[in-house]
């Protein structure tokens, strides 16, 4: 078990053991985007949903490890220690941004400057190749504009939005980021 402030008072709020990250960006500096990625199996099938899933051994019941690998293995985004702080604390509160949907932490990241193209090119690489730990979760990813629930562009292909992104989506304040 970790010693995170964050993870602590997670577990105090009876935080379960999935975990979630919210993917923030200002497309084109000026619209409000969340990636969601289309997946390929599981509960959400063929819908848009966000990055999360459930804490796995090596976490050892870390949330903020966990939420890094998810997104490593969904999104293909390597968050480091270094700019952790960065893209997920708020500046002015100086706290990890997290809020939780049912029992399941999400974390909530600003991020400059991240593209669909080159995460999607890989994840066609590793949905193509059987290798060891290259997740097969999601079929490509998009940007929602959270206005409007819909995506920026056609570019690819609209699904249906997950009932968890949804939901998500509908309590978290705009006015956070
Ligand atoms: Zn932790």
């Amino acid at each position: 078990m970790c010693n995170h402030k964050t993870c602590k008072k997670l577990r105090t709020k009876g935080a379960g053991n999935g975990v979630g990250v919210a993917v923030f960006e200002q497309y084109n500096g000026s619209i409000p985007v969340i990636m969601l990625g289309h997946e390929r199996g599981g509960q959400y099938k063929g819908e848009m949903n966000m990055c999360a899933g459930k804490l796995d051994h090596s976490d050892q019941g870390c949330y903020i490890v966990g939420a890094k690998r998810e997104l490593r293995e969904e999104f293909k985004i390597d968050v480091t220690s270094v700019n952790f702080d960065q893209i997920f604390k708020n500046s002015r509160t100086n706290r990890v941004r997290v809020m939780m949907i049912g029992k399941t932490p999400i974390f909530i990241g600003v991020f400059h400057g991240i593209s669909r193209d080159p995460i999607n090119k890989t994840i066609a690489i590793c949905n193509s190749t059987q290798r060891p730990h290259c997740e097969q979760e999601m079929n490509f990813v998009n940007w929602i504009d959270i206005r409007t629930m819909s995506p920026i562009d056609t570019k690819y292909p609209n699904h249906k939005i997950s009932s968890f992104a949804t939901s998500f989506i509908s309590k978290f304040d705009l006015s956070r980021l």
